[in-house]
């Protein structure tokens, strides 16, 4: 049995016990003072009536007598059996049937059974006569009110509940159908963009849904970086893999001497070092730029920070160039160290390998209106103007063959992911022949 039809039946058996147990209640109640017969009503009212007969300067106050109550119509004569108030039956009168005090009586008229009870009360000055006359098949009693209204209401109250309970659960649980099909369409066609997207519906459901949306964009995430590190590993590993081949292929033809030998092994180490480089900057990359690693941000000291990662980056051949810092101190942002130490690092290594021997490397950081800036000038070969778009792309390098001291075109993509991933940007200003300065602003 679904959610919803349980629910339904639940709230609807509670409504039928909670009205059958208010009617019980009632009935108990009024039980002593209902009267279902109409010979029993007709005499309490018109004796009623009597009781409550007064005389006010001389004349009849009528305020509190009833001339209509529960079926039974009073008329009031004087001692003379004239009429003075209250409505007649038409046809029934004194004269159709004479004024006969304390009896009840039946008669017929207009194709009806009547009752009819009169009263006299003598008030010593003067006298008055109360007739009540009510139809014998009258059903105007309490009791009657009561089961009426018992049987036609209460199947009214429990269709109503019925209806408005299904309609609220049915509508509340739809959206679960949508959350459904978007599960099913992910496990099945492997559709890893579908997302569930509710814009209606209530706010549990609403809430749900946003949860769910939000896994199914991680999963999507996590699957497209593997995708992705898949076939960029495997495009860049495939020249190394072939060097690596070829190398063990000549040095197991015959004559070969243990020069040749340990040329082949160099050549294999140096190609395997690129390649585990490779995959450590790639995996790197990746990860950052999938959001499938979580990485910490620190309150830190930027001054502080940006000097010990130059001092760490120390060029290990004799091109005499000379790195100077220019740092404005006391600048605390939130980062996380081991990739700004890698931005930074990167493109330092970018300023030294494309600088000129001799030249300058400035590391400077700024504290503008914007926020802050950090930005690596040198005074190298800069880019050509075409070339800026590119730069910052996977895997682009302006002259591969140039790149001698290793390096895999990832290092400025990597410095891209890094400044994004601190809520910034990474841009470039270089003159070809002149240098460049490349600047994050976060
Ligand atoms: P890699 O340096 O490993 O080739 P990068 O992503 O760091 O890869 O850089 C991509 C390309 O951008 C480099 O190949 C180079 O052509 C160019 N480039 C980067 N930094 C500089 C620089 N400071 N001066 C001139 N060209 C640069």
């Amino acid at each position: 049995m679904s959610i919803k039809l349980r629910t339904v039946l639940w709230f609807s058996l509670m409504v039928m016990l909670i009205s059958t147990m208010v009617l019980v209640f009632v009935l108990v109640i009024n039980g002593s003072s209902v009267t279902p017969d109409p010979a029993e009503r007709l005499v309490k009212i018109v004796l009623g009536n009597a009781d409550d007969v007064e005389f006010d300067n001389g004349k009849f106050d009528w305020d509190d007598l009833h001339f209509y109550k529960r079926g039974v119509s009073c008329t009031f004569y004087n001692e003379a059996g004239e009429r003075l108030r209250g409505a007649v039956i038409e046809g029934i009168d004194s004269e159709f049937l004479p004024l006969e005090a304390d009896k009840l009586r039946s008669f017929s008229a207009n194709g009806e059974t009547y009752l009819c009870y009169d009263t006299y009360v003598d008030m010593d000055i003067s006298g008055l006569w109360i007739r009540g006359i009510v139809n014998s098949a009258d059903k105007s009693g309490l009791m009657h009110t009561i089961m009426v209204l018992t049987f036609t209401l209460l199947p009214s109250i429990l269709l109503l509940t019925l209806g408005g309970g299904w309609l609220i659960v049915w509508t509340s649980f739809r959206p679960m159908d949508k959350i459904l099909s978007a599960a099913d369409s992910i496990s099945d066609g492997g559709d890893l963009s579908a997302r569930i997207a509710l814009r209606r519906g209530p706010s549990e459901m609403k809430k749900l849904s946003q949860s769910f949306d939000r896994m199914f964009e991680r999963l999507e995430k996590s699957f497209e970086a593997e995708r992705q590190f898949t076939a960029d590993a495997s495009h860049e590993l495939r020249t190394p893999i072939t060097v690596i081949l070829a190398q063990c292929d000549r040095a197991r033809r015959k004559d070969k001497t243990p020069e040749d030998f340990r040329s082949s092994l160099n050549v294999i180490q140096e190609q395997t070092e690129k390649m585990s480089e490779l995959v450590q900057q790639l995996l790197g990359l990746t990860r950052l730029q999938h959001g499938t690693d979580r990485y910490k941000l620190e309150k830190l000291n930027l001054s502080e920070f940006l000097p010990a990662c130059a001092a760490d980056f120390m060029p290990e051949d004799e091109r005499g160039i000379e790195l100077q810092t220019d740092i404005q101190s006391g600048i605390e942002i939130r980062f996380n160290p081991a990739l700004m130490a890698r931005a930074v690092q990167n493109l330092l290594q970018n300023a030294y390998k494309y600088g000129k021997d001799g030249g300058h490397i400035l590391l400077s950081l700024k504290k503008t209106d914007e926020g802050v800036r950090i930005s690596v000038k040198d005074d190298g070969i800069g880019i050509d103007s075409q070339d800026i778009d590119k730069i910052f792309n996977r895997f682009w390098q302006a002259d591969p063959a140039r790149n001698t001291g290793g390096g895999s075109g990832l290092g400025l993509s990597m410095v891209k992911e890094i400044a994004e991933f601190h809520g910034g940007s990474v841009s470039v200003q270089s003159t070809p022949g002149e240098g460049s300065t490349f600047t994050i602003s976060i």
